[in-house]
């Protein structure tokens, strides 16, 4: 007789048992799924800790779990997912006092799935011995936070200095919540408790949904960028992300033989014709020889493809369909890469004969296409890699919001400006701007100012703002009508774009907060930049000025840093490109880089703002030598 077991189905563990002869006689197709990018949904733990003694334990009970209600209802009210979705917030069984109670939660845990936790407690604990609720599967990768409450019939304080404590000295980084006022039970979390919980769950969100996800590298290395050099252990040991490489040369083979949405290239064309169109270019002077129509075709096509290499699409694997519209279905081609980032090569070898990706990546990046208000998906130009990865990132901690690439194009100072024109621009921008100017794509979102859109969005965060937006189809569909009446798609200049393509032209608006970041590989240590600034609204005579100098069909974003000159700014980013979000999301980036134990080498955000892990004050604030003493969360 065997011996009784701790598991009760001794040998499956009550996990079913598969068939695996029909398996083995199962045809496969396009499973499909609810979501575009698959995996598993963000979850967050609400752990409640108390003193195990008796009477003790009974003082504390209601208080404690009124502290993890509180929490919860903070999360659940105000993170989502990037798509919109509600996160996923569980809380352990019972309040957690000593080892069994721990061990317990982590039980729970590992079904969940979780992948960060908040501690609550307002008393002593035992601290170190409750560490059994986070030691199950995949704990060193969670992201880990405590709030102890600041009051005085129990000590909160103690327990937090003790708890966090105790995971320093286990190199388990965790964010420590204390009010620094005292907080009254009876009344809402105060606003700095709120402010500091709502930032660790929003990253701890954005690194658990980027996890197992994928960059797609469409094409290699750009005219030598640097940035399009896909560094494949940075990106799985940094951001715990795949990376799935493709050349170019499929996105003609789908061209050639049909392999895309048939149904959706009439939409697309059709959608791209509501836009201001300038084709100044002649069909004999395209390399390709392609006529007006058949080049907007072509890019609406690409469109189509860059997006089913990203996410799939179960048509293409429908025999019926396919032979409908004349092409042959292939289900390992229409299963996509689950890329939750992309990028794409183009120049040389692609735009020296076809058209460019502008359409594909303004269309992309964009929170609109022909099917209306939807997430935008994150293409890099160039396939720089590091600052799609940035846009990504992001893209995740404001809750989705679209971002803008750019290439940083030209340093103006107030002097150069009134020399080039003779107007005095020292009281508009004193410091300074930077011409963002991409070549030639950028999300279409950017010729918005999306704040104006949302009343009160002064006193609101980003995360507020999109939200506002994505819950109102009428903010929506103005969003779209005013991003298509500020496009202009317009030719390509054929010296560089040999296969000509259409770049999606606009101007920002000025005064809107806006946030450059850049990652950068330096040998094999990934470092970030992230400073805050706003969008700057040029006179006319030197807006049309810089246009007419540089390139007038491009998309052109004029920007001045906070608290530092654009010129500081040039001198110190790093490579040729920056990402851009909309809003002020420095000190979130700031702590999603500490998650990830990514050092920040530049950035303008107060003292305040900043929120780190306790390990990082071991090290005197040393972001540098704390981020190397720990190493990349995913190695
Ligand atoms: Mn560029």
């Amino acid at each position: 007789m065997a011996r009784k077991s701790v598991c009760a189905e001794v040998a499956t563990c009550g996990a079913v048992r598969p068939d695996f002869a029909k398996l083995g006689k199962t045809a496969r197709g396009f499973q499909q799924a609810e979501k575009l990018v698959l995996g598993h949904a963000p979850t967050i733990a609400i752990t409640p800790v108390s003193d195990g003694r008796g009477g003790a334990y009974e003082d504390n009970l209601a208080r404690t779990w009124g502290m993890a209600e509180k929490v919860y209802d903070l999360l659940m009210n105000n993170v989502k997912q990037p798509d919109g979705s509600p996160i996923r917030v569980v809380v352990a069984p019972e309040i957690v006092y000593g080892a069994r109670t721990a061990a317990r939660a982590q039980e729970y845990y590992a079904t969940q799935g979780v992948s960060a936790n908040i501690w609550v407690g307002r008393s002593w604990s035992y601290s170190d011995e409750l560490m059994g609720a986070m030691m199950g599967i995949g704990s060193t990768e969670w992201q880990q936070c405590a709030y102890g409450l600041n009051q005085t019939d129990r000590p909160g304080a103690v327990w937090l200095k003790a708890f966090t404590a105790a995971m320093d000295e286990k190199k388990r980084p965790i964010f420590c919540v204390y009010s620094p006022e005292l907080e009254d039970e009876e009344a809402p979390l105060s606003d700095f408790v709120a402010g500091r919980l709502l930032r660790f769950a929003r990253c701890a969100v954005a690194v658990a949904y980027m996890r197992g996800k994928n960059y797609l590298s469409i094409g290699g290395v750009s005219m030598g960028i640097i940035g399009s050099d896909v560094r494949r252990n940075a990106m799985l040991n940094y951001f715990g992300m795949g990376t799935v490489s493709v050349d170019q040369s499929i996105i003609n083979g789908r061209l050639n033989t049909g392999f895309y949405d048939h149904e959706e290239v009439p939409k697309a064309i059709a959608f791209l014709k509501k836009f201001k169109m300038s084709m100044f270019n002649k069909p004999k002077d395209r390399r390709n020889g392609l006529s007006d129509a058949q080049l907007l075709e072509t890019c609406a096509k690409m469109t189509l493809i860059v997006r089913d290499l990203m996410n799939g699409n179960a048509k293409l694997a429908d025999a019926r369909y396919a032979k409908k519209w004349g092409f042959t279905s292939n289900v390992e081609y229409a299963q996509g890469a689950n890329a939750i980032v992309a990028g794409t090569q183009g120049q040389r070898q692609w735009t020296d004969y076809n058209p460019n990706f502008d359409v594909t990546e303004s269309i992309l990046n964009s929170s609109f296409d022909w099917n209306g208000f939807r997430s935008p998906r994150v293409i890099a130009t160039e396939n720089d890699s590091k600052n799609g990865v940035g846009m990504l990132a992001a893209n995740l901690v404001s809750g989705g919001v679209p971002q803008l690439f750019a290439d940083i194009r030209t340093n103006w100072t107030p002097s150069s400006i009134k020399k080039a024109t003779g107007v005095d621009v020292s009281k508009i921008c004193p410091r300074g701007i930077i011409d963002k100017r991409n070549s030639g794509a950028a999300a279409l979102d950017y010729a918005v100012d999306i704040f104006k859109l949302v009343k009160g969005s002064g006193k609101m965060t980003i995360q507020q703002v999109w939200q506002a937006i994505c819950a109102d189809k009428k903010l929506q569909d103005k969003l779209i009508e005013l991003a298509i009446k500020g496009t202009t798609y317009m030719n390509a200049a054929l010296t560089y774009f040999p296969g000509d393509g259409l770049s999606s032209h606009f101007t920002s608006p000025g005064n809107m907060p806006m946030t450059a970041y850049r990652y950068n590989m330096v040998g094999e240590l990934l470092t970030c930049s992230i400073v805050e600034g706003e969008t700057v609204e040029l006179p006319k005579k030197v807006a049309d000025h810089i246009t007419m100098v540089t390139d007038r069909t491009w998309p052109e974003t004029y920007w001045t840093p906070r608290e530092m000159t654009s010129f500081e700014y040039m001198s110190k980013i790093g490579p040729n490109h920056d990402g851009n979000s909309f809003g002020l999301i420095g000190a979130d980036l700031l702590t999603f880089n500490a998650m990830l134990r990514i050092p920040v080498d530049m950035h303008n955000m107060e003292k305040e703002d900043i929120f780190r892990p306790t390990l990082w004050d071991r090290f005197g604030g040393d972001d540098y030598r704390a981020c190397a003493f720990l190493g990349p969360v995913y190695v």
